[in-house]
């Protein structure tokens, strides 16, 4: 392509799919924007080349691609010199191979883009869909990690509420949902213990043993929190206890209970 003349349609095929040298692309561009003529054609011919061409990140192709290309094409048209017969309508006619094959060979090129691009564009919208459940996650995440914090927190203020400020005996709470064997457990008011024992947390089920729901030291306020131990699920509970145990803690409690509460199911 020089001067006036217009685009030959197998370089807007290769302009359609990037494959000219960035000097030629910037001629064709040049040309593309002075001359409806090869617009039409262009834009014909690229169709839905284009439009991948727009939705996906454009990629230059490997050192020697289009040369390959071209000599591909090339060797293809070369070979195809001789007209091929075709029976049509009962009369043999010529048909020009030398004019179709790359134009088959962009077609083809041009279904596997416009195949990329949807695919692109599917994924593209997997991905929107999964980053928004991402931050809609993260958001509950966040609100999660909160109320962690502050039920952790070493500096968190903690006062039980009780009818008369007399009461200093230990107490604890345990939140349970049993379906997913989920347990919050705090207790207040615990007294310290000898560095070689333990308070030892239980979930009395409604029917088999007691199930171990973790280990717990009370903070120099006597605060001590136990929160979602590895605990089976679908076991529903019909109290909670603790247990003073020997520092690695047991597998079945020993007496005395020191704090012990029944759920209203096992009441
Ligand atoms: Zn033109």
């Amino acid at each position: 392509m020089t001067g006036n003349e217009h685009i030959s349609q197998e370089e807007l095929a290769l302009h359609a799919m990037q494959a000219l040298s960035e000097g030629e692309a910037t001629a064709v561009r040049a040309h593309l924007a002075q001359c409806a003529l090869c617009r039409d054609e262009f834009a014909g011919l690229a169709g839905d080349t284009a439009l991948v061409g727009l939705s996906v990140p454009q990629q230059p192709l490997p050192a020697g691609a289009r040369d390959r290309f071209l000599e591909r094409v090339a060797a293809e048209a070369a070979s195809a010199q001789r007209p091929v017969m075709h029976e049509s309508g009962g009369k043999v006619v010529a048909f020009p191979t030398r004019a179709w094959i790359p134009w088959a060979i962009a077609a083809a090129l041009a279904s596997v883009a416009v195949f990329l691009g949807v695919k692109n564009n599917t994924l593209n919208q997997e991905l929107r869909d999964a980053s928004s459940q991402i931050s809609s996650l993260s958001v509950q995440s966040a609100q999660a990690r909160q109320v962690l914090d502050v039920l952790t927190s070493h500096s968190a203020q903690r006062v039980l509420l009780t009818t008369n400020n007399a009461s200093v005996e230990p107490t604890g709470r345990a939140v349970y949902l049993a379906e997913s064997g989920s347990l919050i457990f705090q207790a207040n008011h615990l007294k310290m213990l000898a560095s070689d024992r333990t308070y030892e947390l239980w979930v009395i089920p409604v029917s088999g043993n007691p199930i171990p729901a973790g280990l717990f030291r009370p903070d120099a306020a006597g605060d001590a929190n136990v929160i979602m131990p590895p605990l089976p699920k679908g076991v529903p509970a019909k109290a909670f206890g603790v247990t003073i145990e020997k520092a690695e803690g047991a597998s079945t409690p020993t007496a005395p209970i020191i704090l012990a509460g029944a759920t209203a199911a096992g009441e």
